[in-house]
């Protein structure tokens, strides 16, 4: 028996595997390769069988894998030429990667992935800053519903509105549906991430604005993470074309930060002294000068943005400038709280790193979370320490990588409120309507569900 459930990890590798959603690749022997492995170190390999499973729900099976290989450079490679228009989406995490890594500047390295791309037949390259202003706008009015019913709704029901939970984060959501279920759900926002808002967009309206049929686009990300190929590939994520003859994905394939380094070393170019193009500011946080902009906050910023629009919409209180984040348990738990009257109407927090989240969940189950909302991400540190971010130069620490990331991040980059983003106004007036319409809760909004793991289907998986 251990022999059929046996999997092949290479010791070095182990880290890759576990972060950072804590659960591993199984690789059976008869399986294809994992799309999801690193480049192996060159160390021993070593079997791996049922007795040393983590029991962490965080699997990926072989089922999973043949799906994630869609999801791979080459099968971006082999679909250049296939008569599909390729649009690439880039987040501000893997930007940042990419400057460290090559002592360029988060817009050189915008303008220049911009010539690779392009030389290479890509129809357009955007920036998910923009689909995240998006993301943010739909969360602070989901969350000042929740505030409101929470004050107004019966103890049973108030119960289940706040804390708000982000949910930008696949891997805290793949936890908390195998894991959670039921009790925790209902806390987590109903907004897509900025991965699939841009998607959502680019599929159902920027394609008329470019006269192309969805179907006809090949859209790809470029994410800090692998589970965001999960995400990706979820059901909900997918929807019939006009036609009704063709399942159309709003986002076809996610690189990885390291994956598209792998393709300019493929391409054998010396990026650094590459050319500069112009680049698309159709969904790019890019104004008229030529500055990139968006929100503050490395993983999405969401606590501050929200916690600065309640204040102003349910208290009357502007806020500008940086917020006062105090420290709670450690740098990856921290709070926010706004206190009117000696009393604090407003409590957030940021919470990191699945030490912290367990137990922050372990207080809302018992009943005793006293946040109104809660910015969960799986890695510790966040976004910039995702597993699919470029791994640090010898000799460099991953505490040194991700303080030049920090920095690199938000160089040159303007503070920019989302309600103020013209090209979002512009998706609103065009296509929305207001934040919270049908419209955008169809497109824009999503549902979770609990996994159920009977012991057949955990057997099959096996
Ligand atoms: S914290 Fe960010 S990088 Fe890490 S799993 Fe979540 S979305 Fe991916």
């Amino acid at each position: 028996m251990s022999e059929r459930f046996s999997a092949t990890l290479r010791i070095g590798d182990l880290n890759d595997y576990i972060a950072p959603s804590q659960g591993c690749v199984i690789k059976t022997e008869n399986a294809g390769k994992s799309r999801m492995a690193p480049k192996a170190a060159q160390t021993e390999p070593v079997k791996i069988s049922l007795k040393d499973c983590l029991a962490c729900s965080g699997c990926i099976t072989s089922a999973e894998t043949v799906m994630l290989e869609k999801q791979s450079l080459d099968e971006f490679l082999l679909n250049l030429n296939k008569g599909k228009s390729i649009i690439f989406s880039l987040s501000p995490q893997s930007r940042a990667s990419l400057a460290v890594h090559f002592g360029l500047s988060p817009l050189q390295v915008f303008k220049k992935l911009t010539t690779l791309l392009k030389s290479l037949g890509v129809r357009a390259i955007f920036d998910t800053s923009s689909s995240r202003d998006l993301t943010l706008i739909e969360s602070c009015n989901e969350f000042i519903a929740r505030y409101r019913e929470s004050n107004s709704a019966s103890e049973e029901k108030s119960k289940s509105d706040l804390p708000m939970i982000s949910s930008a984060c696949p891997g805290w959501i793949c936890y908390a549906e195998k894991t959670l279920g039921s009790y925790i759900l209902p806390h987590i926002s109903s907004v897509k991430s900025p991965q699939q808002t841009i998607g959502a967009a680019i599929k159902n309206h920027i394609c008329q604005e470019l006269c192309i049929r969805p179907e006809d686009i090949y859209h790809v990300t470029v994410m800090p993470c692998y589970d965001k190929k999960l995400e990706a590939a979820r059901d909900d994520f997918m929807f019939q074309s006009d036609s009704d003859a063709e399942r159309i994905t709003e986002v076809d394939s996610v690189l990885t930060t390291g994956e598209v380094l792998d393709l300019i070393k493929m391409k054998s170019i010396d990026f650094t002294t590459l050319e500069d193009s112009p680049v698309d500011k159709l969904l790019s946080n890019v104004d008229e000068e030529g500055n990139l902009y968006g929100v503050r906050g490395s993983s999405g910023g969401y606590a501050d943005t929200l916690f600065r629009y309640a204040s102003k919409m349910l208290f009357r209180k502007e806020i500008d400038g940086p917020l006062e984040y105090k420290t709670v348990r450690n740098a990856d738990f921290r709070e926010l709280t706004l206190e009117v009257d000696g009393k604090i109407v407003l409590r957030f927090a940021l919470c990191y790193g699945f030490r912290n989240l367990r137990n922050i969940v372990t207080k809302i189950k018992s009943g005793k979370c006293e946040y109104h909302f809660l910015e969960i991400m799986a890695c510790p540190s966040g976004c910039l320490n995702g597993g699919g971010q470029i791994k640090p130069n010898p000799g460099q620490s991953a505490k040194d990588l991700i303080q030049s990331l920090e920095a690199t991040y938000s160089e040159n980059v303007l503070v920019g409120d989302p309600f103020e983003n013209p090209g979002i106004k512009r998706l609103y007036n065009d296509w929305l309507g207001q934040p919270g319409s049908e419209k955008a809760k169809r497109h824009l909004h999503t549902e979770y569900h609990p996994v159920v793991k009977s012991i057949s289907s955990q057997l099959q998986n096996w």
